[in-house]
């Protein structure tokens, strides 16, 4: 570990390569102390930090966690640094052809896309802590991690030089699409196909089996692997679980970072999503990866970077994942229904879908899905859960109009023999649907991406011999006979303290009483509401029924008059349907690649 920093603390380098060296000062937690080495040739260089992490569409503005920035030459004599605008500083290096900066880095939050530094754990994406100048992003980049036995290990799917601790990588591009994880943590390495993989578990505690967990992967890796046919990879693959807090997970070429709850093996609804997780991130070595948007085929750091097929990149890969779990026998046929009936539960109950088709969702990801307010929910659809029941109703159409010869699979697969060695137009895909599956098909998709037209999940369903249940409370209501329960037509803030509204849902009855995010509902009908009390309260009234709100707005006490609305079920189900037996039963053992009969 010594000799690594040495290594990369010469001034003088090889021409033609870039070397970091990052340590952790010892005197204070949450910060990075980085020295950066570049090769100049021009009278003035300019220093960029980037401003968001590609994946993850959200100007993060990382150059404001940059505490200090000074800078020397190759003998040392110090050089002029001139902050230049929010992300880009301004160096004279008239006198030299290296360029020694040293900086510190604050990290605020621990998140997939970016930097914590702790003595507990660490966790390094580069886009957050590596500069860049315009000679040297194309340039060999050299990385050594400054550990010790309390931080512990350095670990990273980055190719290492023969000096521990040093990766080198062939551009800028590659050191910051691979993270680097500083940990005690136990790693565990399977291979399939000659491929290797290593699962890195930071955090593992008596609640994580991880073992059990690494068998899970290897399964998804296999299913993953032989439903693509082609492999990418050129190292091994890591998955880099942070068993910390939080949840999701950020795709790269060559490993993963994904992180969850401590307890999430407990559970095994949790459970299941981090496995989904996990196939979503692996999915996404070829969709979006390998296989990229022209949009993004060379990343801009520093700008947005607008692409419309974020429902195919993302939409697609979370249509993928829950699929793949089934194929490989991780879920039940039953919780299939469950994850899918939950994905058009939450379609069909966000009114922002009525407003926004899902290639504009996608284009507005940047203000919208990642910047979300109490109008999101009104305002646009998650191009996630739109695109995922896009890919189960286009899949059902290309199976339903080929007798089961064509599919969504297949469609995949051409996209990636096309365009794993170019980027893709925004065309392209809708063109191999036709070629698969017919105008027709292309029509479909045309109509489901382009417009907010419903997707008909429905008649999908029905081809499977599978149907919806929309929840019993509009049921029952029909008959007239089971007490309905009713609502305001709101969502509650389950963060803070008390009753209050966090979303107004656009057309329903809080929307019309006139209510805010932000207020705190005090009472129904003269009664004093508290969580305890609102189901009780809710299901006294009957859905229709007028009655009087008291709410605090900005600490002032008001009254409103409301008109209750039906309450939506909580949930969907999908079902087989009575005669189910009588279906081909074929059509859904091939999508789900088990008996759907099977009960859990
Ligand atoms: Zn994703």
């Amino acid at each position: 570990m010594v000799a690594a920093l040495c290594l990369l603390s010469q001034a003088v380098l090889a021409a033609g390569e870039v070397r970091h060296t990052i340590s952790f000062p010892q005197d204070k937690e949450q910060l990075l102390q980085v020295r950066s080495v570049f090769p100049v040739s021009a009278p003035l260089t300019e220093l960029t930090m980037p401003n968001w992490t590609p994946g993850s569409y959200l100007i993060r503005d990382y150059a404001a966690n940059v505490n200090s920035i000074s800078a020397v030459s190759a003998d040392g004599a110090p050089l002029a640094v001139q902050k230049v605008s929010k992300d880009r500083w301004q160096v004279d290096t008239r006198q030299t052809n290296t360029l020694v900066v040293d900086y510190v880095v604050f990290t605020p939050e621990i998140n997939v896309s970016t930097s914590w530094a702790s003595r507990e754990f660490s966790l390094i994406n580069g886009t957050s802590v590596f500069l860049y100048t315009g000679q040297t992003r194309d340039l060999p980049q050299l990385l050594a991690v400054v550990s010790d036995q309390d931080r512990g290990q350095v670990f990273s799917a980055m190719s290492n030089t023969s000096d521990a601790g040093v990766f080198r990588v062939a551009n800028y591009d590659e050191l910051v699409d691979n993270p680097v994880a500083v940990a005690r943590a136990p790693v565990y390495r399977f291979s399939h196909d000659s491929q290797e993989y290593v699962l890195l578990n930071v955090g593992e505690n008596e609640f994580w089996d991880g073992v059990q967990a690494a068998r899970d992967v290897e399964k998804i890796v296999a299913g993953t692997q032989s439903f693509w046919g082609a492999n990418p990879l050129k190292r091994p693959y890591w998955f880099m679980n942070f068993i910390v807090e939080g949840k999701g997970g950020l795709e790269h070429d060559q490993s993963t970072v994904v992180m969850t709850g401590r307890r999430q093996m407990r559970d095994r609804k949790d459970y299941v999503k981090w496995l989904g997780t996990i196939a979503h991130e692996f999915f996404h070595v070829w969709n979006v990866r390998h296989m990229r948007p022209l949009d993004l085929a060379q990343y801009d750091y520093q700008n947005e970077q607008y692409t419309s097929e974020l429902w195919l990149a993302e939409g697609l890969t979370s249509y993928y994942d829950n699929l793949l779990l089934s194929r490989a026998g991780l879920i039940t046929p039953k919780e299939y229904m469950e994850l899918l009936a939950s994905d058009i539960y939450q379609l069909e109950t966000t009114p922002g879908r009525l407003l926004r088709p899902v290639t504009e969702a996608s284009l507005d990801a940047w203000i919208r899905h990642y910047q979300p307010n109490p109008n999101t929910l009104n305002s646009t659809i998650s191009y996630y859960i739109k695109g995922a029941v896009i890919g189960f109703v286009l899949d059902t159409h290309l199976r339903k109009n080929s007798k089961g010869r064509h599919d969504l699979d297949e469609v995949m697969r051409k996209m990636y023999s096309l365009y794993s060695s170019r980027p893709y137009s925004a065309e392209a895909f809708e063109k191999t649907v036709v070629e698969v599956g017919g105008a027709e098909a292309g029509k479909l998709l045309r109509t489901l991406t382009t417009t907010t037209v419903e997707p008909d999940v429905d008649a999908a369903l029905d081809w499977y011999g599978l149907e919806l249940n929309r929840g019993a409370v509009l049921i029952t209501g029909e008959q007239g006979e089971a007490p309905l329960r009713s609502d305001l037509g709101i969502l509650w803030d389950s963060k803070i303290p008390g009753m209050v509204v966090s979303a107004v849902l656009d057309g329903r009855s809080g929307s019309a009483a006139g209510l805010m995010a932000g207020d705190e509902v005090l009472a129904i009908g003269g009664e004093r509401l508290t969580p305890e009390r609102l189901e009780s309260l809710l299901s006294s009234f009957e859905p229709g029924e007028r009655t009087e709100l008291i709410i605090s707005r900005r600490d002032r006490i008001l009254r409103l008059d409301i008109t209750l609305d039906t309450a939506i079920p909580d949930h969907y189900d999908i079902i087989l349907q009575p005669d189910f037996e009588r279906h081909d039963i074929t059509r859904l053992q091939s999508l789900l690649g088990q008996d759907p009969r099977k009960q859990p």
